[in-house]
């Protein structure tokens, strides 16, 4: 693996190269001057995949770095050195990630072996994923026919109660089995369906297919609640909780047993019509969860004007939130302010151990994320299931 260490502090450079190199890296180049490393990026940009870099130095600091390695178009992977406060660190890493440089993490001076060698790891891991199918845009006409053809499917994401482990619900997530692309994710279609008046029956296809899995499962004697997603967009339509309302009883599943999660990516267009259509779900019993809160505008204004009975912090505050101070901060806030409001706490993005625990500790409710599940098919959750429970016992055990 070719790296490249940029720092003005000789004896920093001297000991990250031994550290690097006690690890098994080889081919660690190393530059004191950023001027110097540029040019080395330019002639090698292919070549060079890793890069270090100190924050501060007197030709250039952090920021301006970034935005070099962007003018040269290096595609590699960036680590952040810094002795500077964590939060300083953090918005550089921002605003790699916002000019689409990929940063492997940040690291503070004096750099420890444990946190090297899990970057390291997390960079060889990364290499071994496959990426999700080419970037490229699809016609309207071509998503107008998967809605109405049996192109898209769902799968199911477990939500754990943080308390005992349990298997609490499932939260519904779209995806679109094309026939040349492969499988494309939400986040490539659901915009084009809100733009092309095409989200309404998007959204009455996954939720026809959430609540028929939901009887499903009841019959087989899994009690589960199904969160499905809907955009704002769906809200506009004042008949929208008739026609939800219809499907839950031709479908035989209770309302009480439908979560609705509600992200709002864009202002909402009516805010008298979605007002209207949230309250009357929640009349008719439905439950109604804010989606990726605290980011967007998901926000304070939402909770004091609609009655959410759930309350979904964003997985950008949650992973790590341990670790690190100002999550921890505002995950605490939040958990908080929603038992204040009697609303439940979900956290989505649980990538870890340390995630479980600190919620648990500070007392959310529901857990969801890749250490508990990735989103599967309906057929593999009940395969999921029984292996959880021998974790979750597991892991109980050792924390007693
Ligand atoms: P969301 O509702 O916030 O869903 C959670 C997303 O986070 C899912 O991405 C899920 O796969 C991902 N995720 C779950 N656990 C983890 C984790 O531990 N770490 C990380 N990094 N990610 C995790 P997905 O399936 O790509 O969905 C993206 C978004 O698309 C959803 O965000 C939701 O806003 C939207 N979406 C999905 N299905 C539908 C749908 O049927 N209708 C509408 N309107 N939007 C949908
Ligand atoms: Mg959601
Ligand atoms: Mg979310």
């Amino acid at each position: 693996m070719n790296t490249l260490l940029i720092d003005d502090d000789p004896l920093a450079l001297k000991l990250l190269t031994r550290q690097l190199e006690r690890l098994g890296c080889v081919g660690v180049q190393q530059c004191e001057r950023a001027e110097e490393a540029m040019t080395l990026l330019k002639t090698q940009s292919e070549a060079i995949e890793l890069v270090f870099c100190d924050l501060q130095m007197p030709d250039i600091d952090g920021v301006e770095c970034v935005r070099h390695l962007v003018d040269i178009g290096y595609s590699g992977s960036l680590v952040l050195v810094s002795g500077e406060d964590g939060r300083i660190l953090k918005a550089v890493a921002k605003l790699a990630q916002a000019h689409q440089v990929h940063v492997l993490g940040v690291l503070h001076k004096p750099i420890k072996n444990g946190q090297l060698s899990e970057l390291l790891a997390s960079h060889a891991a990364r290499k071994t994923v496959p990426r999700r199918a080419d970037q490229g845009t699809f016609e309207p006409a071509e998503l107008a026919r998967a809605i109405a053809g049996d192109e898209l499917i769902v799968h199911y994401q477990p939500k754990v109660a943080l308390d005992s482990g349990a298997l609490f619900g499932v939260e519904s997530l779209v995806r679109w089995q094309h026939p040349q692309a492969g499988l494309v994710y939400p986040d490539r279609f659901i915009t084009l369906a809100e733009d092309h008046g095409l989200i309404d029956a998007l959204t009455l296809a996954v939720l026809a297919a959430a609540l028929r899995q939901s009887r499903r499962w009841r019959d087989a004697g899994l009690d589960l609640q199904v969160a499905v997603n809907v955009s704002m967009d769906n809200l506009a339509a004042l008949d929208f909780p008739e026609s939800v309302a219809q499907l839950a009883s031709e479908i035989g599943v209770e309302p009480s047993r439908l979560v609705l999660e509600v992200t709002e990516s864009r202002l909402m267009k009516d805010v008298r019509a979605s007002l209207d259509v949230l309250t009357r779900l929640r009349l008719k019993g439905f439950s109604l969860s804010i989606d990726d809160f605290g980011t967007g505008y998901s926000s304070l204004a939402q909770l004091r004007d609609i009655p959410f009975d759930e309350l979904k912090l964003d997985r950008s505050f949650v992973h790590g939130a341990a670790g690190d101070a100002s999550l921890g901060a505002i995950v605490e806030a939040t958990i908080a302010m929603a038992r204040q409001l009697g609303m439940k706490t979900v956290a989505e993005g649980v990538e870890d151990q340390a995630d479980l625990d600190y919620l648990r500790a500070q007392g959310c409710d529901v857990a969801q994320g890749y250490f508990i599940a990735r989103p599967m098919l309906s057929a593999d959750l009940l395969r999921w299931r029984p292996a959880w429970e021998s974790r979750r016992c597991e892991s109980a055990a050792t924390a007693a």
